[in-house]
């Protein structure tokens, strides 16, 4: 039956695993793919995990259904966490939103309400690059993907004026997503002022905001922070689409707990775009899973372990900034790199666009046993003390 079926490549990111779990070396690295690790390199489960797991246990709680939204309680608490409090389309009533399976899923649900309701050019423009899945999730909804100008290779860095061009340039109406912080996969965001520059050039344009945030917490440490450009967004007007993951912020990877949210105009709109989100989950997986979304809405509901989490989020984050700094040290005073590596601390978030060439990727595989994406991305929280010299070196003997 299936003669006609033809070979597929590998995942550009889930291949580096692959590969790496085949080398047998014993300072094999493997950097591809965004988990966080500990120190000694192992993945981390939060304590307030634990502790709200815990919580779950003892509740004795049912199995049901959840509703084709999900678990109240858990979208009330991600709605807040990502607009804020004091949001006034949040106290006026007039955020949809529903639970889904993790970020991917939020930005599945999101591309087909989009494609069968947005009033606009159904165009969605992601920078370039971007994380790798944008592409195939808005293809298969139905929308067409374009995109805008964002990193500059000279500087490592933001290209803000090309970025700006291309937005101002789309077609009226287009659908523009954006990255709310730690750019995947760049480690490259706007700088408030650009946002808010951002913010009056999408409006101006005519266009319609769909921000991506699958690291709250991970680019500076703080939640609040971090939610600077969708809160400003909103602020300003826009009636944006957001997407959010669990899964770094939280360590939840494989629950698959995020969720997609539209802001409206009025309530009265919120329930028509309720009832339509809903047709469209219902015949696609007809509701979400509870467990992860158990595990949040207890840590965020209880002060201590939100209070708790705060704190592991932050720890996470120093970690990561940590082995940036020792990283770049080791290139630059150990090895007298002569090329600067400045980006490595300048660029924030999960990961770190070294600017390696595809063939200095190859031989950081071939001859040294750490394992990257072809881009040059590195998954920083991949790093520990006891690795970050010997990638150093590595780097270095690639690059001199
Ligand atoms: N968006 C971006 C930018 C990401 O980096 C990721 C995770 N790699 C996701 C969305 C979705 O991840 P998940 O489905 O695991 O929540």
């Amino acid at each position: 039956v299936w003669a006609n079926v033809t070979m597929g490549p590998p995942d550009a990111i889930l291949g580096v695993t692959e590969a790496f779990k085949k080398d047998t070396d014993s300072n094999k690295m493997n950097l591809g793919v965004g988990a966080y690790r500990d120190d000694a390199g192992k993945p981390y489960v939060l304590n307030c995990v634990r502790k709200a797991e815990a919580k779950i246990m003892k509740d004795l709680l049912d199995k049901e259904y959840a509703g084709i939204t999900g678990v109240p309680q858990f979208t009330k608490g991600a709605a807040i966490l990502a607009y804020g409090a004091d949001s006034a389309p949040l106290n006026e009533g007039r955020i949809a939103i529903t639970q889904t399976i993790s970020g991917t899923g939020a930005l599945r649900i999101g591309g087909e309400f989009l494609a069968r309701w947005f009033p606009g050019n159904k165009k969605i423009f992601v920078p370039t690059p971007t994380w790798g899945n944008h592409i195939p999730i808005f293809k298969d909804s139905g929308l067409e993907v374009n995109h805008y100008k964002y990193f500059d290779k000279k500087t490592n860095g933001l290209d803000f004026e090309g970025m700006v061009n291309d937005i101002k340039n789309a077609p009226k109406g287009s659908i523009i997503l954006l990255h709310a912080c730690a750019h995947n996969p760049t480690g490259v965001d706007p700088s408030q002022a650009q946002w808010d520059e951002l913010s009056k050039v999408v409006k101006d344009a005519g266009h319609f905001a769909f921000f991506d945030m699958a690291y709250q917490g991970f680019a500076s440490g703080s939640t609040d922070k971090d939610a600077y450009a969708l809160r400003k967004f909103v602020k300003d007007g826009h009636l944006v689409a957001l997407s959010q993951s669990f899964a770094k912020n939280m360590g939840l990877y494989g629950e698959r707990t995020g969720s997609f949210s539209l802001v409206t105009a009025s309530a009265e709109e919120k329930a028509r775009v309720d009832s339509q989100i809903k047709i469209v989950v219902r015949p696609m997986y007809s509701n979400p899973p509870v467990n992860g979304a158990r595990i949040v809405a207890t840590v965020l509901d209880t002060p201590e372990l939100n209070a708790e989490w705060l704190k592991e989020v932050k720890m996470m984050a120093d970690r990561i900034i940590t082995m940036r700094t020792q990283l770049k040290n080791h290139l630059v005073n150990d090895h007298k790199s002569k090329l600067n590596w400045d980006h490595i601390t300048n660029q924030i978030g999960m990961f770190c666009f070294t600017g390696l060439t595809p063939e200095q990727v190859e031989k950081l595989k071939t001859e040294h046993h750490v394992y990257l994406t072809k881009d040059g991305r590195i998954s920083v929280a991949g790093i520990s003390s006891k690795n970050v010299a010997y990638l150093a070196k590595a780097i270095h003997e690639v690059t001199k």
